[in-house]
Formats: structure tokens, C-alpha cells, sequence
């Protein structure tokens, strides 16, 4: 397993290819798939990004199978079972790495603020999204509409990630033990380079 820092690293250099057009996509070969089958899996980070078809983690990351233990959500919220998924991923495999990210253009973060009616079970997204969307609004009286939110989906990945470590003892307890890192990070849809928010 890579130390955090040699996992950053790989994070970094396969988007930097990934928004240059030059992805490698490795780890994607039949060979690959058998060790990762018969020798199981050692994914060396664990990501939360937001179901956004154009923000696939193991593509912006040029990564491959075994590599990102990957949950989503549309805004790229955490409730309880994605809190206890990405748990399983640290708890299980040892991985020194959490990000939570999420991306420009993003739909459900443009609901929040606007502060859309939805129905069906859609309110359970955009409810955990709004508070941080009135947050930055109070704090940013002067913003328009597009800085407002770029503003709340950089408030959100952060806020996501405060939540995931205040509620879970599992990320508190290796935090202190030097085994894992939590960040936050935006991914740019346009240019598809990520900026890391801390
Ligand atoms: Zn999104």
C-alpha cells in the first residue's frame, strides 16, 4: 500500500494526463482483472464524487480496476450508508486516502441554490446541500449566481468532509494513528483538472 503522500502523487500525475488527453488507462488489462479476482482487491484511495455522468473517478484520475474505492452521490452528500461505504473501503483494505469531490456545473448543487420543489426522495439530496448553500449566500452577499455556486460546491466537498470525520470514529481513529488523510477537491469539468480545496 503507498503511503498518503505516494498516493496524492498518483492521483495528481493521472489527472494531470487525464486533462492533457493523454490518459494511459492502466490497470484495465485481462491479467489485472484475474489478480485483482484471485488475489483480491488493495484500492489505494477512497473517493465520494457525485453521480454526474461527465465525472467519472476512475477516468478524471486515469486510475484502474482495483485502484479507487468509489462511492457516489448525486452533490456528492453522505448520509449514513455512504458514510458506512466509504468506512468499509478504509476500515477493510487500509486505505491511506479519502476525497471527497465534487465538479463544476453540478445539478445538484444548482437545485440547492436555487431552492427548487422536488419530489420523490430527491428533497433527501438537496436538504443536506441547502444549509451550506444559505452559509456562503450570508457570507458572500456580493456574488452572482455562477460565483455563488462554484462557491457552494467548494463549501460542500468541505463540509462533506467535516461531517464524515465528526461522525465516524472509524476516520477519527486512524486520522490520529497517522493513517489516514481526508481532503477535499474540485473537479473542473471544462479543463478536467482537479483543484485540492485543503
Ligand atoms: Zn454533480
Amino acid at each position: 500500500m503507498p503511503t498518503t503522500e505516494e498516493a496524492i502523487e498518483f492521483l495528481i500525475a493521472g489527472n494531470a494526463r487525464f486533462a492533457a488527453g493523454a490518459s494511459i488507462h492502466p490497470n484495465l488489462t485481462e491479467q489485472v482483472r484475474l489478480e485483482t479476482y484471485e488475489q483480491g482487491q488493495k484500492p489505494f484511495c477512497a473517493v465520494l464524487s457525485c453521480a454526474d455522468s461527465r465525472a467519472p473517478v476512475e477516468m478524471v484520475f486515469d486510475q484502474g480496476i482495483g485502484d479507487i474505492f468509489s462511492v457516489r452521490s448525486a452533490g456528492n452528500v453522505a448520509d449514513e450508508v455512504v458514510r458506512g461505504s466509504l468506512e468499509m473501503g478504509v476500515y477493510k483494505f487500509g486505505i491511506p486516502l479519502l476525497i471527497v469531490m465534487g465538479h463544476t456545473d453540478c445539478g445538484a448543487i444548482k437545485l440547492a441554490v436555487d431552492g427548487d420543489r422536488l419530489h420523490g426522495s430527491m428533497p433527501s439530496v438537496i436538504d443536506l446541500i441547502i444549509p451550506v448553500a444559505e452559509t456562503v449566500r450570508e457570507q458572500n452577499p456580493g456574488l452572482g449566481k455562477d460565483g455563488l455556486i462554484l462557491e457552494v460546491t467548494r463549501a460542500n466537498a468541505r463540509h462533506v468532509v467535516n461531517e464524515l470525520v465528526k461522525r465516524s470514529d472509524v476516520f477519527r481513529r486512524k486520522i490520529v494513528g497517522g493513517e489516514l488523510k481526508v481532503m477535499s477537491a474540485l473537479h473542473d469539468l471544462k479543463s478536467g483538472l482537479v483543484e485540492w480545496l485543503d
